[in-house]
């Protein structure tokens, strides 16, 4: 028999049209007379075209067909938003027709595929498309094969694409932003800020290709609040010489009109003088659009295209308060200034803010503390020149009184004038004191340094010691001397040593009611230890960590004599740690106190005085 077996055709094929679908491009396929283009009538289609363009439109995810020596394109729904504005015309057209402005890249490579049949693969890939009207910076990630022919031969090329730009230019403005914060954290001063800020932006060209900090300068004569400006108000009569500075830029050279040095808010027309002025009024991005438009000749960033938009971005402090730094900015030729664009732009702006309310906190601190250091210098000086002041005439008074006092009968007139030598005493004891808190002062400035000096230390000691032996004596109390020469002359600030022996030695005279006070110094190859001990009232334990503290004074422990500031101590302990070293003390309620200053051991060198 001649005749075939008629067999049971697979329902749909060979007869089914390719067009099957309610999608979009289904229903442009089957509507587009294809005896136009490239590929003919739909009828005299092979079937190896039938079969792929029945999968391209099946295809959930963006799939393209370029069939054909002409690679025709056909493709789903998925890949629309790949073509822009191409769509629906570039259906049916030859690839070198779609893709002008890229075939110089594609042409070979598809070419290439078609000669060995070998695809290709390519993650963020880059693109410069016009599918929008204007060539646009777009990232592909594509997988790029042939498709074969059953007849054996790459009839024409599928592409598997899936567009990344958005990915692409998200991670690189995530950067820029991430370099912003990076070098804004080490600002302290305004100054820092626009610094810093203008040289991360200008690691982004692409994305920003020229970037102009602006300060605004002046007030209006309203006091507080926002200056009202501009035609709209017509209140430019209340405004007195409201600027705007460019304090940073990057991208733009000097005096570029695009971005002027000084920007007057009241008056300018220009493009970048009303944006500002818009955006300090309103507190919200504005776009730079002059009487000529928003075109420049501007040319900044990767692309050779000058810039096309700008805009200006008010920089609101953290914490709220009056908008007083604009950030202008320059839009990408090759992007659209989409929300992406504008919330990137936004973000820059407010991490420049808060920057600049952190370097404005800093810098009121450190006035605050000059201010401070200031008046705690007028301070100690007052109180210097008036303990000065002071103590000459009451030393002539109470000279005069001594004589006075010799000179007059005990018995007749001495007890009166005896009142007044007294409380002249206690009245130079005052000002004693009042040196001493000056003297405090002075250690505690950054300024006193150590003058050292060679010094036969134990010698020295001895003869300042040996000034306390008569009030000792007077207050019945027996003074040890425990100083044996240290060998060799060693370098030491003679006069805050002295304090030192003065303070320690004036204490164990005040709080020792019995006994015996013994001085000793000592020394060996590295260090040196004076020890004031005494038989006296000793310190309660609570009390030994803060005796070294400003103005403490032990509660209900009786001196000898009135006077007591709790400065002494802080004294020692200040000039101590001036000579390298430290106190301590050692103290037993009812037993005594041992006070030991160490400081480390610094030999002359032969012959010199030890200054430096
Ligand atoms: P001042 O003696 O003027 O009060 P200091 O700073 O010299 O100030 O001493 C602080 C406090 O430490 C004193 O008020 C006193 O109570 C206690 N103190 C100092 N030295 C001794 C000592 N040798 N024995 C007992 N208490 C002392």
């Amino acid at each position: 028999m001649d005749r075939t077996m008629p067999t049971e055709p697979i329902a749909g094929a060979r007869a089914a049209p390719p067009f099957v679908g309610a999608g979009e491009m289904a229903r442009l396929m089957r509507e587009l007379d294809w005896s136009t283009t490239p590929l003919g009538p739909v009828e005299a289609w092979p079937e190896d075209l039938r079969a792929a363009v029945s999968i391209c439109l099946n295809f959930r995810l963006p799939f393209a067909l370029y069939w054909g020596p002409k690679y025709t394109m056909l493709y789903n729904d998925a890949f629309r938003p790949q073509v822009g504005d191409k769509h629906p015309w570039c259906l049916g057209r030859p690839g070198q027709e779609v893709w002008p402005e890229i075939w110089g890249a594609i042409g070979p490579m598809w070419q290439n595929i078609r000669e060995t049949g070998e695809g290709v693969f390519f993650e963020d890939s880059v693109y410069f498309m016009e599918r929008h009207g204007y060539l646009e910076e777009c990232y592909f990630s594509f997988n790029l094969s042939a498709a074969w022919g059953s007849g054996g031969q790459v009839e024409g090329l599928v592409n598997f694409a899936s567009e990344t730009t958005y990915r692409v230019l998200n991670e690189r403005r995530a950067a820029c932003a991430r370099a912003l914060l990076a070098s804004l954290a080490q600002a302290r001063t305004l100054a820092d800020v626009y610094a810093s800020a203008v040289a991360a932006l200008g690691t982004d060209p692409a994305d920003v290709p020229y970037a102009a900090l602006y300060q605004v300068e002046g007030r209006d004569r309203h006091a507080s609040g926002l200056a009202p400006y501009g035609p709209s108000r017509g209140g430019s009569a209340a405004l007195v010489d409201r600027r705007a500075r460019r304090v940073g830029a990057v991208g733009v050279p000097d005096g570029h009109p695009l971005a002027p040095d000084v920007v007057d808010l009241r008056r300018g027309r220009a493009a970048c003088a009303r944006a500002l002025a818009a955006a300090l009024k309103s507190g919200l991005p504005v776009r730079a659009e002059g009487p000529s438009g928003a075109t420049s000749d501007l040319c900044a960033g990767p692309w050779p295209e000058p810039v096309r938009e700008s805009w200006a971005i008010p920089v609101n402090p953290a914490g709220g308060g009056d908008t007083q730094v604009i950030l202008l900015v320059g839009v990408s030729p090759r992007r659209a200034f989409d929300d992406a664009y504008r919330e990137f732009f936004e973000g820059l702006g407010r991490h420049i803010g808060v920057a600049l309310a952190n370097a404005r906190a800093h810098e009121d601190e450190a006035l605050r503390r000059a201010k401070l250091a200031e008046i705690e210098r007028a301070k100690a000086a007052f109180f210097d020149n008036v303990s000065h002041e002071f103590r000459t005439p009451l030393t002539l008074l109470l000279g005069r009184t001594e004589e006075a006092l010799a000179a007059v009968p005990a018995r007749l007139e001495g007890g009166d004038l005896q009142s007044v030598h007294r409380n002249g005493l206690r009245l130079l004891k005052l000002v004693n004191s009042l040196l001493d808190l000056s003297d405090l002062t002075h250690a505690e400035g950054a300024q006193a340094e150590a003058r050292w000096v060679a010094v036969e230390l134990a010698a020295e000691t001895a003869s300042v010691v040996a000034g306390f032996q008569p009030a000792m004596e007077r207050a019945g109390l027996t003074l040890a001397v425990d100083c044996p020469s240290l060998g060799a002359p060693v370098l030491v600030d003679r006069e805050m040593w002295e304090k030192i022996l003065l303070n320690l030695l004036s204490n164990a005279l005040k709080y020792t009611e019995a006994g015996t006070v013994t001085v000793s110094l000592r020394a060996d190859e590295v260090s040196i230890r004076l020890v004031v001990r005494d038989t006296g009232l000793g310190i309660p334990s609570t009390e030994l960590p803060r005796i070294f503290d400003r103005f403490h004074r032990v509660a209900g422990n009786r001196a000898r004599g009135q006077e007591s500031t709790g400065i002494g101590l802080t004294l020692v302990r200040e000039f101590a740690q001036r000579l390298g070293g430290g106190v301590e003390v050692e103290s037993e309620v009812g037993r005594g106190s041992a006070f030991t200053v160490s400081f480390p051991r610094r030999v002359a060198p032969d012959g010199a005085d030890g200054h430096g």
